[in-house]
C-alpha cells in the first residue's frame, strides 16, 4: 500500500491514477487546506477503483498513526505541503511548520512504523538563480523565499536521515513547471482565488474570467524577451513518480532527480500555444518583471533517462490542449 500525502491536490490525484493504472494500492492523506475531496471522487472515476482516503494533517502525528495502524504502508509519497511562493513571503511561519514540520512528524511516524520508503516532491526553485542551463542536478543550491528554503530544508533533512541510517530509500524529485491535465477533462489544477502561475492565468483569461494576461518583463535575455520555463505534462511528472517507486528497492544512495522536459518555451510560446489548442485569443499586456524571477530555466533531465528510465512523452501542444479540455469542463474547477 502506497500512502500519498496531499493525494487530492493537483499533482498527488494524477499521481494517485498512474499509481492505480500501475497495479498499486493507495491510501490519501490530506486535510484539503488546497484541495477538494471532489478530486478523489474524479479519480475514483478515470479508474474505477475505490480510493481509501484519510482526513488529517500532517502536523498531526496522532493523524498519521492512525493511517499506519490501519494499513500497511510500504512507501510514501509525500505531496503535502504549501506552494505559494508569495504567500510564504507573507506568511514564513505557516509555511516552515507547515512543510518543515510536517516533513518532519511524518518521518518521525514512518521511522515509529518502520516505513522507510520517501519520496519527496522537491522544486527546481531550490536551484535558485542558475548560473546556466540546462540545469543539472548537482548544480549548486540556493532559495529565494521562504517556499524554497522550505524545500532544501527538506531535502537537507532527508540527507541527514539517509546517513544516519543507510537503509532508508529516499528520493528527491524536483519539478520544473507542471502543467496540463488528465486527458479526460476529469481532474486538473484548481488554484483557489487568483492564480499565480501561468497557466492557469492563461487558462481564465481564455475562458473569459480574467481581463487579460499581465506578461511580467519583456526585456530578458531569451529568444522574445519573456522568461523561458521547462513545462511538463503533469502526467508525465506522474509517471515519473511510478518510475521512481519502482527504483526505490535498488537505489543504495539518495536519489535526487530533475523531473523536466529539457525544453524551454517563453511565456509568449506558451500563449500562442495555448491560442492554438483552445481557439480562443489570450489578450495580454506587458508588465514589469516580478521580483525572483529568472530570465531562464530549464532541466537538464539526462539523469531521469539513465536512472529511472523516465522520459517525458507529451510537447506543448498536448498540455494545453488537456489544460483548455480541463478549464472548459470545468471552468469553476471543483465547485
Ligand atoms: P496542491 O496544493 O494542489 O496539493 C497539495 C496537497 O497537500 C493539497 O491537497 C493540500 O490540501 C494538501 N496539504 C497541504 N498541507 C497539508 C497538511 N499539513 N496536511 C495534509 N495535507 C496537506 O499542490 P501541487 O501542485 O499538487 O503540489 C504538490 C507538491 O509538489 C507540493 O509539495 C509542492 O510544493 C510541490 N511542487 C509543486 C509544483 C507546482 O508547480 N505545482 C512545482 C514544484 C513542486
Ligand atoms: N508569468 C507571467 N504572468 C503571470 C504569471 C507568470 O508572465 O501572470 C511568467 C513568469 O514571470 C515566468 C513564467 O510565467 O516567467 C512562469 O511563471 P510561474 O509562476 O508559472 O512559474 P515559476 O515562476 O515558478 O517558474
Amino acid at each position: 500500500m502506497i500512502l500519498v500525502t496531499g493525494g487530492a491536490g493537483y499533482i498527488g490525484s494524477h499521481t494517485c491514477v498512474e499509481l492505480i493504472k500501475a497495479g498499486y494500492e493507495v491510501v490519501v492523506f490530506d486535510n484539503f487546506s488546497n484541495s477538494s475531496e471532489e478530486s478523489i471522487k474524479r479519480v475514483e472515476k478515470i479508474t474505477s477503483a475505490t480510493i481509501n482516503l484519510c482526513h488529517g494533517d500532517i502536523r498531526k502525528k496522532s493523524d498519521l498513526r492512525k493511517v499506519f495502524k490501519n494499513y500497511s504502508i510500504d512507501a510514501v509519497i509525500h505531496f503535502a505541503g504549501l506552494k505559494a511562493v508569495g504567500e510564504s513571503i507573507q506568511k514564513p511561519l505557516d509555511y516552515y511548520d507547515n512543510n518543515v514540520n510536517g516533513t518532519i512528524a511524518l518521518c518521525q511516524v514512518m521511522q515509529e512504523f518502520g516505513c522507510k520508503k520517501i519520496i519527496f516532491s522537491s522544486s527546481a526553485t531550490v536551484y535558485g538563480i542558475p548560473h546556466t542551463t540546462p540545469i543539472k542536478e548537482d548544480f549548486p543550491l540556493s532559495a529565494t523565499n521562504p517556499y524554497g528554503k522550505t524545500k532544501l530544508f527538506i531535502e537537507e533533512i532527508l540527507h541527514d536521515l539517509f546517513a544516519s541510517d543507510n537503509s532508508y530509500k529516499i528520493a528527491i524529485l524536483r519539478y520544473f513547471n507542471p502543467i496540463g491535465a488528465h486527458e479526460s477533462g476529469l481532474i486538473g489544477e484548481d488554484p483557489r482565488g487568483i492564480p499565480n502561475n501561468l497557466m492557469p492565468f492563461i487558462s481564465q483569461t481564455a475562458i473569459g474570467k480574467r481581463e487579460f494576461l499581465s506578461v511580467f518583463g519583456d526585456d530578458y535575455d531569451t529568444h522574445d524577451g519573456t522568461g523561458v520555463r521547462d513545462y511538463i505534462h503533469v502526467v508525465d511528472l506522474s509517471l515519473g513518480h511510478v518510475k521512481a517507486l519502482k527504483k526505490l528497492d535498488d537505489i543504495k544512495e539518495i536519489l535526487v532527480v530533475n523531473l523536466g522536459t529539457g525544453c524551454g518555451y517563453s511565456v509568449l510560446d506558451m500563449v500562442k500555444a495555448f491560442e492554438k489548442a483552445s481557439g480562443k485569443k489570450v489578450p495580454y499586456k506587458f508588465a514589469p518583471r516580478r521580483s525572483g524571477d529568472v530570465a531562464k530555466c530549464f532541466a537538464d533531465a539526462s539523469f531521469a533517462k539513465k536512472i529511472i528510465d523516465w522520459s517525458a512523452a507529451k510537447g506543448i501542444d498536448e498540455m494545453c490542449e488537456d489544460a483548455w479540455r480541463w478549464q472548459s469542463k470545468n471552468p469553476n474547477g471543483y465547485n
